[in-house]
């Protein structure tokens, strides 16, 4: 995984507390720096990690274990409790006819996750087509249509229209029958008032489900200001994480993301079709802590 090293100095550091005959401050003081030094690794915000550590320290001097529980395990669950708080609320995409919108800057991985998508709905039974609204990238038409090609979702794209929204209103006759609609947007090398314009025309057009952000792992901490805009100016109602595979400090856009409030649904983990995850902050701390 691309965060072995956070997930063997997590791992560590839980072994040492179980391993550890008494618990005392000194203990949790130790404990703690250790956590600090693994989430900085891996890029998790700063304030968060003092956060986190303010709350662990508060935590373990005024909570006792309940009966039958030694101080040990106690200390390790009020770790993985705060730890599951960075990760932000579990929510994910539903198995039901809907829009998707997704949003997000050049090269991100969007066209792909769309595919993605594809791929995900169509396998739980669910006809699925793409709408190819990024009109700025010439390639991407064609990208979007061989994705469909592979996954057997319908393609409606118009070459060389450059009014996103014209593009739309002709694909709802052509997609009537479609239960899973995925629209493709334009994006651009950073935020531009241009770009959050074109969106949220689209937006209002579309009338989507979800809006999805698609923001490339290896952004980091950049992640959290870019979702925040684009929650501002379009509704954002979810993110897609792609590239997770390519980093060893994701934690920095999943921390970043998960203080914007808005739910992380599904993570990439490759360039294939199939690497893709959906995101439970859950299962992703059990994996981390093996
Ligand atoms: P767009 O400009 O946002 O539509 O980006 P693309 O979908 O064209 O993706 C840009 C590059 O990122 C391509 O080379 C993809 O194969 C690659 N990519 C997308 N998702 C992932 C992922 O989860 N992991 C890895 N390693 N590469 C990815």
């Amino acid at each position: 995984m691309a965060l072995d090293n956070l997930s063997s100095s997590l791992r560590e550091t839980f072994r040492k507390i179980t391993g550890s005959s008494y618990i005392d401050k000194n203990v949790i003081k130790e404990m703690i720096r250790d956590i600090q030094r693994a989430l900085l690794k891996a890029d998790v915000n700063v304030k968060l990690t003092l956060d986190l550590s303010r709350k662990i320290e508060e935590r373990s001097e005024n909570e006792k274990p309940p009966a039958g529980m030694t101080p040990q395990d106690y200390i390790l669950k009020i770790v993985y409790e705060e730890l599951l708080a960075i990760l932000g609320k579990s929510s994910n995409l539903k198995i039901q006819p809907q829009t998707i919108m997704l949003v997000g800057l050049y090269g991100q991985g969007k066209t792909t996750t769309a595919g993605k998508l594809a791929r995900f709905f169509i396998k739980k039974g669910l006809s699925t087509g793409f709408v190819a609204c990024d009109v700025h990238r010439p390639a991407a038409f064609e990208q979007l249509r061989t994705l469909s090609e592979q996954t057997g979702a319908k393609f409606f794209g118009i070459k060389g229209e450059k009014n996103p929204v014209k593009i739309f209103n002709q694909s709802i006759e052509e997609l009537k029958d479609i239960q899973v609609k995925i629209v493709d947007t334009s994006g651009r090398d950073s935020l531009d008032s241009d770009l959050l314009d074109e969106i949220t025309k689209l937006k209002k057009a579309v009338n989507p489900d979800e809006v999805l952000l698609v923001i490339d792992a290896t952004v980091g901490q950049q992640a959290g200001p870019q979702a925040k805009s684009l929650m501002d100016a379009t509704g954002l109602t979810g993110v897609i994480i792609t590239k997770m595979d390519g980093t060893g400090k994701a934690g920095g856009a999943l921390s970043a993301v998960a203080q914007t409030g808005v739910p992380v649904y599904m993570i990439g983990t490759g360039e294939h079709l199939e690497d893709f995850e959906i995101f439970s902050p859950k299962k992703f701390l059990g994996r981390l802590l093996g």
